[in-house]
């Protein structure tokens, strides 16, 4: 039989309130995949990456059903989550700016370490060799680094809890375009480790070259979904998304 996938997701409804902001989406993310999710602004994507991690404020239910490696998360906080494999990087990156480099890239370990297991060292050089830049400043402050710094440090904190299933909400929020490449190459490096991973992005032309399969997400539903490579070629999609009309 064939492995579930990574991550399933089917008909998950999100409501803040009385407002239901998906719909009944599918989504599913095989092992070594980078599936990205776009779309515009207020569509649902951080809504949906939120809902998978439970990370949903307090006023967000849920209806329907994710699963991480054939496991159904319904009532799994979101520790267990994290220890299971669920990596999360938020929109918000969320670091300790008063703390440095190397404390916040411990804490992404914290709850593995908290589950049994206390060499954390090793997964801190692995991140060390895939971020050569947080190596140099690992006693520096956070809160001194550059916005691509930053964002090196909120995803190779996410990679210390080790994850199966790495989600990035919107990696490349804010950052100028050399350093938004450089993230992307190393989104390409992370999955060569096997990793498998979720992208939003706003940015479509640089997610769908990355990716191995692509959801447009537009008012809490889904539009489209098929190949990235297939997508990028799709006229709705030149016209919308990528500016190509
Ligand atoms: P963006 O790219 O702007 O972050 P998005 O696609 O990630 O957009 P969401 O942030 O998920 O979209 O928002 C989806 C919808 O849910 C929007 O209409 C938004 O106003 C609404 N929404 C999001 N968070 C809340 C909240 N905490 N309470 C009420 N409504 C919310």
């Amino acid at each position: 039989t064939l492995a579930a996938p990574v991550l399933e997701v089917t008909d998950l409804h999100v409501s803040y309130g009385k407002v239901e902001a998906l719909h009944g989406v599918n989504l599913k993310v095989g092992a070594g995949q980078i599936v990205t999710v776009i779309g515009p602004n207020g569509a649902g994507k951080s809504t949906m990456l939120n809902a998978i991690a439970d990370a949903l404020p307090a006023s967000g239910a849920i209806r329907g059903t994710v699963s991480l490696a054939g496991n159904d998360m319904h009532g799994v906080a979101v520790e267990t989550r994290v220890a299971q494999g669920m990596s999360l990087v938020p929109e918000k990156r969320e670091l300790f700016s008063s703390m440095s480099v190397e404390d916040n890239l411990r804490l992404g370990s914290y709850r593995r370490y908290k589950a049994g297991e206390k060499n954390y060292g090793d997964q801190l050089d692995v991140v060390f060799d895939l971020f050569p830049r947080l190596r140099e400043r690992r006693r520096q402050d956070a809160g001194t680094l550059s916005g691509g710094e930053r964002q090196m440090l909120a995803l190779g904190r996410a990679l210390m809890a080790k994850p199966q299933l790495l989600m990035l909400d919107e990696p490349s929020l804010g950052l100028a375009p050399l350093i938004v490449k450089e993230i992307f190459n190393i989104i390409m490096r992370l999955k060569q480790t096997g990793v498998a991973i979720l992208l939003v992005e706003q940015n479509a032309r640089a997610a769908l070259q990355t990716a191995d399969y692509a959801y447009v997400l537009e008012t809490g539903d889904v539009a489209l979904e098929g190949p990235a490579e297939q997508l990028a070629h799709d006229p709705k999609v030149m016209d919308t998304y990528l500016g190509l009309a």
